[in-house]
């Protein structure tokens, strides 16, 4: 096992990236730009290193000064946790040629699942279903563009293939829009993502997210963990998160999650990993894979019993999965709010200091968070403070113990978004269950304040 792992992330996700090396017996190292200085998980830690200023660009996307500085603390790992560098192949490729181990997959399998184009190849290959779409990324043909769409069926969605964070994606209704939003699409993305190649897919109209999540060692061995539902998302950005989900037939996700595990195989993956699909009519297709831990990952967590993190770390030593698929046993229900720093209506972001912070506890409750009352949210981040995890026998039982929580989560000095999941944990159709993608965003259209 390591000695040492270095955390190259920040917030919530490198102090829960923390606690599990603690449990293992690991020491941390933790790097922070100069806004997050004054972090108490950063005081937490056993090493720390300021790698640059406040801005991602020079301080958490800077690979170099991520190096250096394991290597000034003898780290023997870096652990990526999400978002900034964890699904970036060039810096998992850095990481292990100077020696470390890059907790994930190998730089080629972040790098064939990154692009989008090749990921949908190989999965269709690995035989997982897909949305019927363009074969590949779509060349500059107008007419074979058109012939394309016509094939498949409007609404169509061009979306890139170095997209994320649910950028790069245009909806088509029509022939009359189709050359320009592909033009426009292409551009943007050459922008944004360093890559202008896009795909068409056909537009599904009311689908469920539904993603599952997988994990494996380097001995061939390879597991899913059951699924989440996350398809309570506001401008494609996941807001609740529960597992398992709501009135899919199991036969039907375990043969998805079956077919997850073939893939992994057959690819030779290695370490965490999430498929994601949108499923709609009984179908489940495939749109993308994350080759990183997921924010959503404790409701997985907590249905079945198994540290997703900590095995991570595990695998990445070399060590076998210490569990099979048949120890794998689902129990209860789990739903994740995510807590952001935002105006709860119209949703603009709110830094500042927090001057109450008062979480919630008791049976089934688990806040994952790096606040406290007195930190200083800094504005060059994502708005995400932490995340309130609640457990169940039942779906009912668990939303119970998500309003309970919410009711006594206090905190004051900023905006939260904890307002909005206080209504939405009342609201009929969510308790109902089963609410497709474009259900958060139709109700916030219709909420009175
Ligand atoms: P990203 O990597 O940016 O998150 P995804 O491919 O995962 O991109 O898509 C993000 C979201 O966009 C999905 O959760 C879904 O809401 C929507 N979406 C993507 N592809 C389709 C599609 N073919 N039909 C309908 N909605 C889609």
């Amino acid at each position: 096992m390591f000695k040492k792992i270095l955390i190259a992330n920040r917030g919530e996700i490198a102090l829960r990236i923390q606690r599990a090396c603690r449990e293992l017996g690991i020491k941390a190292v933790m790097v922070y730009s100069e806004a997050d200085r004054e972090a108490k998980y950063i005081k937490l830690a056993d090493e720390s290193v300021c790698i640059g200023p406040a801005a991602s660009a020079h301080s958490y996307l800077n690979m170099p000064a991520i190096i250096s500085a394991a290597e000034v603390t003898d780290a023997e790992a870096i652990h990526p946790g999400y978002g900034f560098l964890s699904e970036n192949a060039d810096f998992a490729e850095r990481v292990e040629k100077s020696g470390f181990k890059f907790i994930g997959p190998s730089p080629d399998s972040i790098r064939t699942m990154g692009d989008k184009v090749s990921a949908k190849q190989t999965m269709i290959k690995a035989g997982v279903p897909c949305v019927p779409g363009s074969e590949g990324a779509l060349p500059d043909d107008p007419a074979f563009i058109k012939r394309t769409a016509k094939q498949v069926g409007y609404p169509v969605i061009i979306k890139a293939a170095g997209g994320g964070g649910g950028r790069g994606m245009r909806v088509v209704h029509t022939e009359a829009a189709l050359l320009h939003a592909v033009q426009t699409t292409k551009a943007e993305a050459g922008a944004a993502f360093g890559n202008p190649e896009v795909y068409m897919e056909k537009f599904l109209q009311n689908p469920r997210h539904i993603e599952i999540q997988i994990m494996a060692d380097q001995h061939k061995n390879a597991v899913w963990l059951g699924e989440r539902d996350c398809s309570m998302q506001r401008r494609h950005q996941k807001v609740i998160e529960e597992a398992p989900a709501p009135g899919i037939p199991r036969k039907l996700i375990e043969r998805i999650g079956e077919r997850c595990v073939a893939a992994v195989k057959k690819i030779g993956y290695r370490g965490a990993g999430t498929f994601e699909f949108l499923y709609e009519n009984g179908e489940f297709y495939f749109i993308e894979m994350n080759t990183r831990v997921q924010v959503e990952h404790p409701v997985t967590e907590w249905i079945t019993g198994i540290d997703i993190v900590r095995t991570q770390i595990m695998v990445a030593a070399g060590e076998k999965l210490p569990f099979a698929q048949r120890d794998i046993e689902l129990k209860g229900h789990s739903i994740e709010c995510r807590i952001n720093a935002e105006d709860p209506y119209k949703f603009t972001p709110s830094p500042g200091r927090i001057t109450t912070w008062h979480t919630p506890g008791g049976p089934g409750v688990r806040v994952d968070s790096h606040i406290y009352a007195n930190y200083f949210v800094p504005p060059n981040y994502d708005s995400m403070i932490g995340k309130i995890i609640v457990h169940g026998d039942t779906r009912e039982q668990a939303l119970a113990r998500m309003r309970t929580a919410l009711a006594e989560t206090v905190v004051e000095g900023i905006n939260t978004n904890i307002a909005l999941h206080r209504e939405l944990m009342v609201d009929a159709k969510f308790m109902d269950g089963g609410t497709n993608i474009h259900y958060l965003e139709e109700w916030l259209s219709k909420r009175v304040r």
